[in-house]
């Protein structure tokens, strides 16, 4: 029988589309795994965003990766069971957004104020003279600041 430890390891395998290197485990959005009977697997998962278009890629990703294991059957329920946010993000999960050069979401209490976005800590030369630029990057789920020191623009995954 096939050990839900070994589930979470493949997890691993699967990355963020939107951020190659960081795993779905590390997002802090796998929220469950369970084996049952006959070996079949059922997973939960919080979206980060709601309708984050991410979703459905990571959601096919999952299945492909653990029907590549001796599973009877996998089934990826996306819920809302638990809410994501981003203190859920593993402390690997966070290095692996700076290497990418992404500026951390701050580890709050459960409150997300409008200071979380200013003078963020540029990724690129460490300043924290720096602007918000728009709250609304590429994906919803990142702000674009600009560094007034090293005139760099760079994204920051978002507080929520
Ligand atoms: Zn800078």
């Amino acid at each position: 029988m096939i050990s839900e430890k070994e589930i979470w390891d493949a997890l691993y395998d699967v990355k963020d589309p939107e951020i190659p290197k960081i795993s779905v485990v590390d997002m802090g959005i796998i929220t469950g795994v369970k084996v049952s009977e006959k070996d079949f697997v059922n997973i939960s998962m919080t979206p980060t965003f709601a309708g984050c278009p991410a979703v459905n890629v990571m959601r096919s990703d999952i299945e492909k990766r653990i029907s590549l294991m001796p599973v009877s059957g996998v089934n990826v329920d996306v819920n809302y069971d638990v809410q994501w946010n981003s203190n859920m993000i593993t402390e690997k999960g966070r290095e692996l957004l700076k290497d990418s050069l992404f500026a951390l979401p701050p580890v709050h209490n459960g409150f997300v104020s409008i200071e979380m976005l200013t003078n963020i800590e540029c990724p690129l030369c460490h300043s924290k003279n720096t602007k918000l630029q728009t709250p609304f990057g590429p994906t919803q789920c990142r702000a674009i600041h600009y560094c007034n020191n090293c005139f760099q623009a760079f994204e920051q995954f978002k507080p929520v």
